[in-house]
């Protein structure tokens, strides 16, 4: 479990005792977000921390030269107000999971994991995290969309929601509102072990949190500051224990020799621990990317080794040859059956 110690600004990653860093390094604030509760109670949790007013949160995280991957190892807070639109269209590459009507919300850019593969590398200046104060105006947003018709919605996927529960707890800001909208399903999705959502409120029918996994070799390897794969199971057997309807997602899995012998043995760890009669589905996808965010990725000084492997383009998006992908995708389906029926899972 990530656990925060408030007082001093430090956070336990892995919840083992065994790594702990500086949070966040200072909290910017634009001039608008003081007025916004939830800033006055971040300002008051990290009193410790220097605060630096400012016109508008672009002028700090979209100025050029910043440099992502040292950023990232001292990551600072901006508290800001955010403009219309609160609500995307679901980009193609995510799985709809059969709903037409797909949508995602970010009440943060960025997050405090630090994943290898992850696009949000290519795609911001900055490696600093944005925090949104102006969650009424989001509400109202969702709420117009939802009152149309039913709509799928993602709250926490290019963050990770729950990993962030303990600086912010967006997602009690929006338990309420998320009950009174059933026609709204709303995915959390999350690598963390942060039980203390769970533990503390009622499943809803209309709240999936979707629990990403990976082998314990490919976490160390590409999951930077993520919790292992044991301690994300243990939130599942929580989250399952309290009633919530839990999503499993496979994604990104990885083709090259090494990783080929990981995922067998893992799928027999993850369903000796979990009952998958349980699980609502599982979403299975390989590494993608859009181009442009893979070319900003490698024009950066630093990045991960599994952005020299070979790709194909299609349709601007990079990933591996499709014959890879079948033949993959056809042993992985193989084993996958042997736990769960194949209308349970999606794959894109
Ligand atoms: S948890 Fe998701 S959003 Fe966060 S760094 Fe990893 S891939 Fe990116």
């Amino acid at each position: 479990m990530n656990t925060l110690d408030k007082s001093s600004n430090k956070i336990d990653y892995k919840g083992e005792g065994f790594k702990t860093k500086n949070l966040f390094n200072v909290i910017y604030v634009e001039e608008a977000a003081f007025k916004y509760p939830i800033t006055k109670e971040v300002l008051d949790k990290y009193c410790n921390l220097q605060v630096i007013t400012i016109r508008h949160y672009k002028d700090v995280f979209n100025r050029t030269n910043q440099h992502f991957q040292i950023q990232k190892q001292y990551q600072s807070l901006i508290l800001a107000v955010k403009d219309k639109p609160f609500l995307y269209e679901g980009p193609q590459v995510c799985q709809n999971f059969g709903y037409p009507n797909f949508y995602y919300t970010s009440f943060l850019l960025n997050c405090i994991f630090d994943c290898g593969y992850c696009y949000l590398q290519g795609m911001y200046n900055s490696a600093n995290i944005v925090a949104f104060v102006n969650v009424e105006d989001f509400k109202n947003s969702i709420e117009q969309e939802s009152l149309k018709k039913p709509v799928f919605l993602a709250v926490s996927y290019d963050t990770d929601l729950i990993g962030f529960y303990n600086i912010i707890p967006y997602i009690d800001y929006f338990y309420g509102f998320f009950k009174m909208h059933p026609a709204l399903t709303v995915e959390i999705r999350t690598k963390s072990g942060n039980q203390s959502f769970y533990k503390t409120h009622t499943a809803l029918d209309n709240i999936v949190i979707a629990f990403t996994l990976s082998p314990q070799e490919i976490i160390e390897k590409y999951e930077k500051n993520t919790p292992p794969l044991k301690t994300r199971i243990k939130a599942i057997k929580t989250a399952l224990d309290q009633g919530f309807k839990v999503r499993i997602c496979l994604d990104p899995v990885f083709i090259n020799p090494v990783a080929d012998h990981l995922y067998e043995p893992f799928y027999e760890y993850v369903f000796s621990e979990i009952n998958a009669n349980k699980i609502l589905d599982l979403s299975f996808g390989f590494f993608r990317m859009s181009k442009e965010f893979f070319k900003r990725i490698k024009k950066q000084s630093e990045y991960s080794d599994l952005f020299l492997d070979e790709y194909c383009l299609n349709e601007n998006v990079i990933s591996y040859p499709k014959e890879y992908q079948n033949n993959i995708m056809t042993r992985h389906y193989q084993i996958l059956t042997n736990y769960m029926k194949k209308e349970k899972i999606f794959s894109l």
